[in-house]
């Protein structure tokens, strides 16, 4: 589900073949925008081959993302103190991965200080089907945005 997790892995031809490599999985590519999808059907015409390069992207990606590696796919919510999760424990990532400007409004700021409200009662633990630590995530995320919004909100 959601090939390319949301925007935070970036390259489509990369994905399709790694998924190719398994005939027996049907991908739920999970696409957000038109484009996304014009390219998976493009490349469905014209299968790339799976090679060393995407090999070493995937590995990078994996040192990268692995063990905190939040979705976004909203299973924990909902969160009785109204945190955006899916957002927000994947904050760090959002910053460095997509244009950060969006992130950094005082609306959203607003939205990521609900993390100090958490009442660590579990629940979102409890319902995320990767097994995350998700109010340590929310915690680390909610420190790292505010010294980049300290750092980066004028840029
Ligand atoms: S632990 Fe915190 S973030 Fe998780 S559901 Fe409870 S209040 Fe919300
Ligand atoms: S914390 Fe888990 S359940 Fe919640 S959005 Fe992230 S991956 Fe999904």
């Amino acid at each position: 589900m959601k090939g390319l997790a949301g925007g935070l892995i970036t390259n489509a031809r990369t994905t399709f073949a790694f998924m190719k490599q398994h005939p027996w999985v049907v991908p739920i590519w999970g696409i957000q925008r038109e484009s996304e999808l014009q390219e998976f059907l493009e490349l469905e015409k014209n299968p790339p081959a799976y090679d060393e390069e995407m090999k070493q992207l995937i590995a990078r990606d994996r040192a990268e993302l692995a063990g905190n590696f939040c979705h976004g796919c909203g299973y924990c919510q909902p969160c009785p103190v109204g945190i955006p999760i899916q957002n927000a424990a994947r904050m760090s990532l959002l910053l460095r991965r997509s244009p950060y400007q969006s992130w950094l409004t005082d609306e959203m700021n607003a939205e990521m200080m609900k993390i100090e409200n958490c009442l660590h009662c579990g629940a979102c633990a409890s319902r995320c089907p990767y097994g995350l630590d998700t109010p340590r995530l929310l915690a680390e995320n909610l420190a790292d945005y505010k010294q980049f919004r300290a750092e980066h909100l004028n840029k």
